[in-house]
This record gives C-alpha cells, sequence and structure tokens, in this order.
C-alpha cells in the first residue's frame, strides 16, 4: 500500500493511491487504515512531504563505499544527527541554494517512517515500529559540514529534506535499490543490502536514547557517488518499489 499526503480543495488530507486515483483517508494514517469512500484523480492532487517528523534522525556513514569518498572512518556505532522538520519539503517542491555555501551535494538515501511510539526497542519487534518507507535526500552543505566539524548547520537549511512521494508499506527494506539522478544522469546507485546498520539495527539504537514518534523519520544513510548540486539542476532519489522523489535546485533569493 502507498500512503500519500497532500492537498485538494484547499485542505491537506492523507490518502492511499490505487492507480491513477488517491483514496481519501480519515484522519492520519496512524490510528489504523480507514478510507472515507472520497477519491480523487492523482493528476487533480498536489502531493506533499507523506508525513510531518517531530524529528529527522539521520544516519551517517552508513556504507562503507560513502565513508571512503569522504575520507571518514568507519564509525564504532550508528552515527547519528538531526535534521530539524523545518528542514521537510515534498516531491516537485524546490530546494533553496542557501548564500552561505557554495558546495550543496544531494544524497539518496532510504527513509523509515515510524508508525507507532518507540522507546527502548529490540531489533527483534523493532519493524512493528514501521509505517513504511519512503525516499529522501540529505541535502548537506559540504564545505559547511566540513568547516564546522559538527553537522548540524550543514545539514540543516530549511528545504535541505525533501521527503516522498509516498510511504510504502509493504516495502522489504533489507535489499533494495537506492539511486540519485542528476538531470536525469545517474549518480548513485547503490543497495541496502550493504548497509553497516540495518533498520532494525538503527530503530533499536536511536530508541534506546530518545522516544520515536508516529511520523518521525530515520534516514538509512547514502551510498557511494555524492555530488554537487546547482541552481537550475533537477534531482531525483528513486528506491525500488516506492518510485521517485523529484526536486528542483533554486536560487536564495531572499
Ligand atoms: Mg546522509
Amino acid at each position: 500500500m502507498k500512503i500519500v499526503r497532500f492537498a485538494a480543495e484547499g485542505r491537506v488530507k492523507y490518502g492511499v493511491l490505487h492507480g491513477d486515483k488517491v483514496q481519501t483517508l480519515r484522519g492520519t494514517p496512524f490510528r489504523g487504515i480507514r478510507l472515507t469512500g472520497e477519491a480523487y484523480s492523482l493528476d487533480s492532487v498536489s502531493l506533499m512531504a507523506p508525513c510531518q517528523p517531530s524529528k529527522i534522525v539521520a544516519i551517517g556513514l552508513n556504507y562503507r563505499t560513502h565513508a571512503q569518498e569522504l575520507k571518514m572512518p568507519l564509525p564504532a556505532a550508528p552515527l547519528i544527527f538531526l535534521k530539524p522538520p523545518t528542514a521537510v519539503i515534498g516531491p516537485e517542491e524546490c530546494i533553496i541554494y542557501p548564500a552561505a555555501s557554495s558546495r550543496v551535494d544531494y544524497e539518496a538515501e532510504l527513509a523509515v517512517v515510524i508508525g507507532k511510539a518507540a522507546r527502548h526497542v529490540s531489533t527483534t519487534n523493532a519493524l512493528s515500529y514501521v509505517l513504511g518507507y519512503t525516499c529522501c535526500n540529505d541535502v548537506t552543505a559540504r564545505d559547511l559540514q566540513s568547516q564546522d566539524g559538527q553537522w548540524t548547520r550543514s545539514k540543516s537549511f530549511d528545504t535541505f529534506a525533501p521527503t516522498g512521494p509516498c510511504i510504502e508499506t509493504e516495502l522489504d527494506a533489507a535489499n533494495v535499490s537506492v539511486a540519485s539522478y542528476l538531470n536525469g544522469e545517474r549518480k548513485q546507485q547503490g543497495s541496502t543490502s550493504d548497509l553497516i546498520y540495518s533498520v532494525p539495527d538503527l530503530i533499536s539504537f536511536v530508541s534506546g536514547i530518545m522516544t520515536l514518534l508516529p511520523g518521525d523519520v530515520i534516514a538509512t544513510g547514502t551510498p557511494v557517488g555524492v555530488g554537487p548540486m546547482f541552481p537550475g539542476d533537477t534531482i531525483e532519489i528513486r528506491i525500488d518499489g516506492i518510485g521517485t522523489l523529484r526536486n528542483y535546485v533554486t536560487k536564495d533569493r531572499s
């Protein structure tokens, strides 16, 4: 099942995709899937980010080949950082290139969407806390990341967390292809089978530190091949079984 969040007739709703139709859900998908009976054609609605996380917990250096390209040592435990909810944008929205940076990179990542509050969860039970999976672009001002040492500024600009286009509830996250395409050209291609820390490992680890709430997102790390984007570029994150998250890079006009 593919869950979407969308705007139609001036309101924001959740729905379930069925071919080119969106069937509206009653309330949110976090308390069970209940259809209202109302439906829209997909091309008549605007898809939004499929959830509104209280936090995005992102994982650094979770693919060996990516750690090698950044010349960083492999972490001895999952390396986590936070991206703020204000960084989230949805499909087809613009990533604003901040004036403070001259090197802004894409990072294709499988994102876990939490379905119910999770605290001190074991790896064995971890997947029962998952609503589903979506695509995330962990946009990073690479120059500021190395300049600052810690990562908050480089990862947290408004628009730096494109998310979507849907939450797929039936994905086997242990082995899916994660790719990025810049202006139609493939730049990254990895498989979650190469993750150093798996999805259950990450849920267990993070929930031992902070309570994960419904709608929270864990971005599981990016494979090798990160690189720069510039205003005017189109960036796509494609994950088998989920779909394509497309965004456009624009200049900061503020
Ligand atoms: Mg990342």
